[in-house]
Formats: C-alpha cells, structure tokens, sequence
C-alpha cells in the first residue's frame, strides 16, 4: 500500500547547525529559542554529529554538562542520515526511526550536505488527512505503562527516571488523589539548564506543564494530530472520563499505524467492516427495491380485477393529456358500466359479481393494447378505457369490440330486463386535448353519454366527438348490440 506523504511538510528545512567547537549551553540555549529538538553539528558543510533534548537529558543525570563542555565532546558522531530520495517511503522512514531508536533523520543531497531533517513530527504531519488516523482511536496506540513522579520530585531525579526508562517525559500525579496533574518533557529540562536553574533543586511542581491538555480513549488519532499540532507539543496524556490517568500517546506511538502488520490488521478490519455494510446496504436495497414495487403496485393496482385503480387512471390521462395537447393528436375515453349488475348480484350472489366484473376486466384488456392503452376500474361496476391518439373511428371500433368480447364471456345474466347475459352500456368521448379542457370535463361527459346510453335501452353505446372547443361536436349513437 502507498502511504502517502507530501515531501514539502515532511522535510524540515529550517534547523540550528553549529560548528563543533561551540559549546554545548550555546547549543541548549539555541534549542530552547528555536523551539528546536536537536542541534545539527556541521563542519565544511558535512555532519559531523548530533546533540538532542535525549542527550541533554542524558547529560544531566551525569553531571556531565559543564559549562565549558563543547559540541565535540558531548555530540552523538556516526549520525544515521538519509538521502532525499529515501524521504518518498513513509515506510521505511518509520523503520528508521524505530530500527535505531532516534527521532531525528538529517537529509543530506548528493554532495552530503545537510538539506533539512525529518522527524516523527514532520512525517505525522505530512500524512494525509485521508489516513487511518480517521479511523483509528487513542486506546489502539497509547502506552498504558506512563513513567510517572509527584510534584515535590526534582528535575534531577526526573532526569534519571527519563534516562533509566528511555521516555521522553514523566507525567506528574497528585500524591493523594493520583490523578494526573501535569507533565515534564525533554523540553522542559533543556528549559531548566537554559535558565541556568539547580536541577537538583528545581521541583516538578515548578517545572511542569500544567494544567494538562489531555485527550480520552476513544477519541480519534485524527483529533490527537489535531490538538499536537494546535498545543505544539509532541505527546498528550490519556484520562479516562473519570480524569483517571490512562496512559500517554506520543508521536512515535502514532507513527505505529504507519507499522505495516499494524495498517495490514487495521486496514483487514476496515475492509471486514466495508464488507459487511455493502452486503447489508446490497440487501436493504433489495428489500426497498421489493417494497417499493408491491407499493407501487398496491397504490396504481385495483385489488379484485388487478387493473389500474382510479389514481393510476387519474395519472394516466393528466400525462398523456398533456403530451397530445403538445400533439394536437386525439385521445379517446371510454366509460363502460356493467347493465343491471344490482340485479347480478342478487341472483348469484356477491361472489360471483365479483368474478363477473374480474372477467369484464380482462375482457377489456384483451381487445386493448397493453402497451399504449389503460384499463382502469372507475369505481364499482364501472371501468373506463384510455386509448391516446384513438379518433372517433378507431374509439368506435374499440367500444364495438368490447361489446363483442363481453358478449361473447357469455355469461348468464337472467336478472337483466335486457338480455339473457351481462352486457356493458358505453359513454365514449373523442377529443383532441387542449387548454380549454381538462380530463376531468372528459370524464364528466363520458358520463353524461353513459348515462345517456342507459337511457336509451342500455347494451348500447354513444360516442362524442370534440374536435376542438371551438368547433361543433359530432354525437353519434349506436344502437343496441345484436347479442342473438
Ligand atoms: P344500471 O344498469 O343502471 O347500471 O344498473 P346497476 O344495477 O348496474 O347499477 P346500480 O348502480 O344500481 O348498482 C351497481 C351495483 O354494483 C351495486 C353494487 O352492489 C354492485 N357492486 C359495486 N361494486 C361491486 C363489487 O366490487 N363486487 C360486486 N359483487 N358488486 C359490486
Ligand atoms: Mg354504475
Ligand atoms: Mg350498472
């Protein structure tokens, strides 16, 4: 995996570098000023050596930081440095670092001079956002074992306890309550001999940073980074929400993510997690999927004759009304209304009028073109047909059709005071749609002719031509159908 690193944050450009024969209280005091954690020893333009907060500490549990001690005495010689190209693989850098156990990597160009250092600091901001640090929390990395001291300790003694343990910082604790108080770093004792302070005398309750900025368990090392990067500081103590010490995270811990077993078991965990919600979002996608369809069905599908209901019809016609008034082609609406089905009922019973009106439905979807046209139960024991671009002729043909269909289902209808069998009276209505009309006037008058074929012997059809609002329209009634 690629771990990406942006080269300009990565390479610290500005450093202190002094010549080896100055002394080392110019080196502490130039560390302090510069907010700097090491001082680079250059002689003819090559390094030579290294002096770091570690070793002041170092130094000072020693007694051997006098003030006439000079860099050549006290330096860190055989500097492990890098060449810029090694600074692309944050990788490796990070092996480095914890391979020879330093925080400091000079970079020297091809001529072994000295261009900048990287640091745990500098790799971990140049990291990109992107990173696991999002996704990773401080109770993965943090030290629970903190070196810790009581405020009336000396920085001597903390001096030791640092060197003995190989930590950069001791957290300080209140002797009653063992909570956490402040902390003393590296930095703070460089601060100590800068100001020419008795490290034998100097308290931890004088020297210490507090009060403490801390961070809790689960907040992410993302937030960490943040706060690092806001507070200056290179570590951060963990608290439990009860204010209980919980552990520190440094720099160096957060690099651990950068460990490849580490992002492999992070990354393995995050795909594990990746997986298990696509496969999840796969399956509630289906079930909506499913839902929205037996939905969709339920609210366009009559339940008993399984075509459109009354909404599904209302929407049908809005459309295709609006498209052919853009058109100016003809639509045509045909109301049909089973004859004396009151009567059907009370001779077959309620059941059979039901499978009566499912067997009309289909009738109608047989002589109509699923493709194009809408069958849709208007209410009861009325259905109303949608043939868009159907004229006059082409509705006739369609309201004939029906007639003859039903007719020919052939069923049993001795209640009717007009047939034998069930037979269907039409209000069919032609119209090119326009702006003077809406559907709902065109349902109306198809309802009007119904009631008009009714009138007029029932088995029976009236059509309606509107060609347009301004023209007269053409009625034409048919008669009867010839059910022998
Ligand atoms: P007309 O020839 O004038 O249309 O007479 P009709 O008896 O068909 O008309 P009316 O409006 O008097 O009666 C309609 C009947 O349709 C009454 C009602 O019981 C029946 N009906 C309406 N919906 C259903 C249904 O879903 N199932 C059944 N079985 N009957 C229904
Ligand atoms: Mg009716
Ligand atoms: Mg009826």
């Amino acid at each position: 995996m690629d771990i990406p690193v942006s080269p300009d944050s990565l390479i610290q450009a500005s450093f202190i570098a002094l010549p080896a024969d100055a002394r080392v209280q110019v080196a502490i005091d130039a560390m302090a000023e510069g907010r700097s954690s090491c001082v680079l020893v250059i002689e003819a333009e090559q390094l030579i050596g290294i002096l770091t907060e570690r070793d002041v500490v170092r130094l000072t549990t020693q007694s051997a930081l006098k003030v006439t001690s000079t860099l050549a005495e006290t330096m860190t010689t055989g500097v492990v440095a890098i060449s810029l190209a090694e600074t692309c693989d944050a990788f490796s850098l990070n092996q480095q670092f914890s391979e020879h156990q330093i925080r400091h990597l000079p970079v020297v160009d091809a001529q072994g001079k000295v261009v900048g250092i990287v640091t745990p600091h500098s790799l971990r901001r140049s990291l990109k956002p992107e990173y696991l640090l999002r996704h990773m929390r401080v109770a993965e990395v943090l030290q629970s074992d903190v070196i810790h001291g009581f405020p009336s300790h000396s920085v001597l003694e903390l001096s030791a306890q640092m060197t003995q343990n190989r930590v950069s910082c001791v957290v300080i604790i209140d002797a009653q309550t063992l909570l956490p108080v402040g902390i003393v770093t590296e930095r703070d004792i460089v601060k100590c001999h800068r100001l020419g302070l008795d490290v034998e005398t100097v308290s931890a309750q004088q020297m210490m940073s507090a009060p403490l900025s801390t961070v809790a368990p689960l907040d992410s090392l993302w937030s960490v980074h943040e706060k690092m990067m806001a507070l200056r500081v290179r570590r951060l103590v963990v608290v439990h929400p009860s204010g209980e010490l919980a552990g520190i995270v440094t720099q160096t811990q957060m690099l651990k993510v950068l460990d490849p077993v580490e992002t492999y078991r992070v990354m393995a965990q995050m795909q594990g997690l990746i997986d298990h919600q696509t496969r999840e979002l796969h399956r509630l996608n289906q079930e909506l999927q499913l839902n929205n369809q037996v939905l969709r069905h339920m609210t366009t599908v009559d339940e008993l004759t399984q075509v459109a209901n009354r909404r599904r019809l209302n929407d049908f016609l809005l459309e295709k009304w609006d498209y052919l008034a853009v058109q100016q082609r003809f639509l045509s609406v045909l109301m049909c209304d089973v004859d004396y089905f009151k009567a059907y009922n009370d001779t077959y019973g309620h059941l059979a009028g039901d499978q009566c009106l499912s067997q009309i439905a289909e009738a109608l979807c047989s002589v109509t073109w699923k493709s194009s046209d809408l069958v849709a139960r208007y209410g009861g024991e009325e259905f109303v047909v949608v043939l868009p671009h159907a004229d006059g002729a082409a509705a006739e043909t369609v309201a004939r059709k029906i007639q003859a269909q039903v007719a020919s289902l052939n069923l049993e209808h001795c209640g009717s005071l007009i047939a034998n069998k069930v037979t269907l009276s039409l209000g069919v209505v032609s119209v090119v749609p326009d702006r003077h009309r809406t559907p709902d006037m065109i349902l109306h008058t198809a309802d009007q002719l119904l009631y008009q074929a009714k009138q007029q012997g029932r088995n029976h059809y009236i059509l309606k031509v509107l060609a347009s609002s301004d023209s007269a329209s053409l009625e034409v009634a048919a008669p009867p159908t010839d059910l022998t």
